[in-house]
């Protein structure tokens, strides 16, 4: 049986975070996730919002994680070679009522020690934002908010783990725990049992059903869906900043916001349902999510948006993260209820789970080859004409333009397909690469997609699938994906 110091449970981006944040010890590190891929979770599918921290209750881990993460993000993303952009956020107030909200966020935020936030007055918001309604009375400005690639700093940080010795398991799910007494000694998966000194919870909505098999009862997490509209890079000139109406009960609103690859998003509603793996999306959610940026920024066009998702907030109920050693068990560490701002705090979070370890009596000695970069793959887009021709140049692939909306090309496809993670799935593929996520949505490039995929991963194209499992892409051969 194999045998490991530490054992993390979910390879979100907390959980990969966590595993870059192990592998300068000299530790045996094994991150498991039951997805294809890493970050399959509620991180392929929020916001992407670098939050500023004036929303948390002051004193909560919430607060101090979310403050402590953003302040990380300039060195991280350098460090992963992952996008991000301080583009600054803006809470609006939409009525003269609202503007003791925004007193409220920034006497909040001064609090929580948030740097660079400033009540500005409706013209002076109007001349940065002019396409902001002229409802606007005035706004809660943070400089240090910002937009990231979710995704792309999931991956990264998991390469970087595994660039750095940690194993990654991947369609491997934990079923339970083995324990001796009060301590647990490894987990049970569908691919067997693996001893560990160490287990992490990271496990997103699921997170509670694996802290009941372990025996902790008492805490449930409820699936709080958030829908989404997704618009052409043609809207994205209508916004500088992140657009948010005031705070309700049960989330930051229904936002406006530039994505960091040039789209405009618009989102996320807010709807507890009981389903953890229900991620359809509504008409009705989706009207509310056009009616609610439409409050914010009458101008948007429905006719420009090119895709709907949803994704599921891990509420835990109590406003708060839950990351702790329970007295009651050794060997354990829980991570629960980490809703938004998680993945603002997932470094900090990474960094406060060493603690805890070390405080818990985990040794931990640095290895002195650990490297914290991890070198990005060429995005042809994105070179210069020069850069493009010496790419070209050295592999003719890079000249072969797959994608024709997000200019991906063979090259790349090739690339992500032999990297440190290989993109073994169509939407794989497109976290690392943007195939597909353009304005045709793949319509005219996934047959060529298919078959690329499947001569570099040495398959048959009726084997590449969507997401793993049964979700296969073809069912017969065409003319488009042939073997
Ligand atoms: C609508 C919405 C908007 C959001 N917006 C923002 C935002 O703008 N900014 C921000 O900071 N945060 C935001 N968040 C929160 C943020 O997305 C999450 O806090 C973060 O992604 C949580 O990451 P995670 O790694 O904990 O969970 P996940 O990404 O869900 O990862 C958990 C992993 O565990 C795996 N897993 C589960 N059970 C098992 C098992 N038994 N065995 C093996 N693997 C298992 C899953 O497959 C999954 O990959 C938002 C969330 C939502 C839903």
């Amino acid at each position: 049986m194999r045998s490991y110091d530490v054992i993390i449970i979910g390879a979100g981006v907390v959980g990969s975070l966590i595993a870059r944040a192990l592998s300068r010890y000299t530790l045996r590190v094994l991150l498991i996730d039951r997805a294809s891929d890493v970050g399959e979770g509620t991180t392929k599918a929020n916001t992407a919002i670098v939050h500023a921290g004036y929303d948390a209750k002051p004193g909560s881990l919430k607060a101090r994680l979310n403050v402590a993460g953003n302040a990380m993000f300039d060195r991280l993303c350098a460090e992963l070679d992952v996008d991000f952009e301080r583009c600054g956020t803006c809470v609006v107030a939409l009525s003269d009522y609202e503007l003791a909200t925004l007193r409220e966020l920034h006497q909040r935020g001064q609090e929580n020690g948030v740097p660079g936030i400033e009540l500005l007055g409706a013209e002076e918001m109007r001349r940065r934002e002019p396409a902001l309604t002229d409802k606007a009375s005035g706004a809660l400005y943070a400089a240090t908010g910002g937009i990231v690639d979710p995704f792309g700093l999931c991956i990264a940080a998991a390469e970087c783990a595994v660039l750095n010795g940690v194993e990654l398991a991947l369609g491997t799910e934990a079923l339970d725990f083995t324990r001796e007494g009060q301590r647990i000694t490894g987990v049970i998966t569908n691919h067997g049992e693996f001893r560990s000194h160490w287990v992490i919870i990271a496990a997103g909505l699921w997170a509670d059903e694996l802290l009941h098999k372990a025996g902790l009862d008492g805490f449930y997490i409820t699936p709080r869906k958030g829908e989404y509209l997704v618009l052409d890079r043609v809207a994205a000139e209508l916004v500088h900043t992140v657009l948010f109406p005031c705070p309700t009960p049960l989330s930051k609103g229904i936002l406006v916001t530039r994505t960091i690859h040039g789209n405009v998003m618009l989102g996320p509603n807010a709807v507890d349902i009981l389903d953890k793996d229900d991620l359809a999306t509504t008409a009705e959610g989706l009207h509310e999510v056009m009616a609610g940026a439409l409050r914010l920024v009458p101008s948007l066009d429905s006719r420009s948006i090119i895709r709907n998702y949803a994704g599921l907030r891990a509420t835990g109920g109590t406003g708060d993260f839950r990351i702790e050693v329970p007295p009651e068990l050794h060997g354990l560490l829980v991570l629960a209820g980490i809703e938004s701002p998680g993945l603002t705090a997932s470094p900090a979070i990474a960094e406060h789970v060493v603690e805890l370890l070390r405080e818990a009596g985990l040794s931990l000695a640095e290895r002195p080859d650990f490297d914290p970069t991890r070198v990005g793959r060429p995005r042809f887009s994105k070179l210069n004409r020069d850069q493009q021709q010496a790419l070209i140049a050295a592999d003719p692939r890079y000249g072969n333009i797959v994608c024709r909306c997000e200019t991906v090309t063979e090259g790349e496809i090739v690339a992500a397909c032999h990297a440190p993670i290989p993109a073994r799935t169509y939407d794989a593929l497109k976290r690392r690469t943007r195939v597909g996520t353009g304005r045709c949505q793949g319509a005219f490039d996934t047959p060529l997609v298919i078959t690329i995929m499947a001569r570099e991963l040495g398959i048959s194209p009726l084997e590449v699938t969507q997401k793993g499992g049964n979700s296969r892409l073809l069912y017969r051969e065409t003319k488009g994906a042939a073997p």
